[in-house]
């Protein structure tokens, strides 16, 4: 008698003896529709060997995606797109529970109908058609309530993507670096920073201008990117970047960095408007290594600086290790 999304719900939740309250609807409910959220990915953890969800887990799980925080990380700052999926979500929540209350008013008064039952059965066809037809509707909102949820929160994902992206190059900028360094050093693992820098840049501004110099920081970024792929490149600000391996192997990192130097100077670069050649353009690095902390992606950003600085005097278009 229910609708095919209730149906599937309760037999969810009966599977894994959890009661039908409006939490562990909404969790049942996710689970099964949005399996790629975080909600439904956390669920899926633990469903994906056959173990049954306890009540606790569930909980847990609620908790931790703040109950509402369905759509991705647990950011508080993206101010107000967050503030209309967290009352998407209290809607959802809400619906979810009335369809639950529903359906147990309808129960209550089948039973009674049935306990008084007289041999007229034209009450309870009027019960079950109304029973019918509220569960339709129910469905219709709890599906329109679930796609805007799924809108808002790729609109979201989409919103913290461009935050942490630089503008011109698509590349990480300084927010997503400093929180991908801080993320390595919580973590202990030792990182290798390499600082690039495109040289004698001023004479491409001076004698293309600034569209093309802009242009040139462009295909450097696509060219390290490219090299480096993997791993993590970022602007670092100008015309200079950064590239961050998770690993201890230096001699390594300074292998691949030299081959991504070696890309970009076996490019031949032509102005757009005339065919003109532009020369070589090539970029110099320095390379340290990081192990500790958060204070040792200073040193090593500090150590990184100083050895492109010695890559610079010793000629440029060379990658030095610190
Ligand atoms: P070196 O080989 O020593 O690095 O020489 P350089 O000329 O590249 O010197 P430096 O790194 O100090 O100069 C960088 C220049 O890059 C200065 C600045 O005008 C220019 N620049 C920084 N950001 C941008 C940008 O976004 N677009 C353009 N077109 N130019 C930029
Ligand atoms: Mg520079
Ligand atoms: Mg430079």
């Amino acid at each position: 008698m229910q609708s095919d999304h209730a149906a599937k719900v309760m037999a969810f939740l009966e599977r894994h003896r959890l009661p039908p309250s409006p939490q562990n609807y909404t969790l049942a409910y996710i689970a099964l529709n949005d399996a790629g959220s975080p909600m439904g990915r956390a669920v899926e953890a633990i469903i994906a060997e056959g173990y049954r969800i306890k009540q606790d887990e569930a909980d847990e799980i609620f908790d931790r995606h703040g109950g509402i925080a369905i759509f991705g990380s647990q950011e508080r700052n993206d101010g107000e797109l967050t503030a209309h999926l967290r009352h998407q979500a209290i809607k959802l929540g809400e619906l979810a529970s009335s369809a639950a209350d529903a359906t147990g008013a309808f129960a209550r008064e089948l039973s009674e109908e049935a306990g008084a039952f007289s041999g007229d059965s034209s009450n309870t066809l009027s019960i079950v058609a109304r029973m019918i037809e509220q569960s339709l509707d129910t469905q219709t909102r709890l599906t329109a309530a679930m796609d805007e949820v799924k809108a808002l929160r790729e609109e979201l994902e989409a919103a913290r993507h461009d935050a942490q992206r630089d503008e011109l190059t698509g590349l990480a900028n300084r927010r997503a670096i400093d929180g991908y360094l801080g993320e390595l050093a919580a973590k202990g693992e030792p990182r290798i920073i390499a600082l690039c820098d495109i040289d004698h840049f001023k004479s491409v501004n001076d004698r293309y201008g600034h569209n093309v110099g802009d242009r040139v920081i462009k295909l450097v970024a696509d060219t390290l990117d490219d090299a480096c792929s993997p791993h993590f490149v970022g602007r670092w600000g100008g015309e200079e970047f950064i590239v961050v391996i998770p690993s201890g192997e230096a001699a390594a990192a300074v292998k691949l960095l030299d081959f991504a130097r070696s890309e970009l100077a076996d490019k031949e670069f032509k102005l757009r408007e005339t065919d003109e050649p532009m020369g070589l353009i090539s970029f110099s690095g320095g390379v340290a290594l990081a192990t500790g902390g958060a204070e040792a992606n200073a040193a090593s950003l500090r150590q990184a600086d100083q050895a492109l600085y010695r890559a610079k005097a010793a000629g440029r278009n060379c990658i030095l290790c610190a």
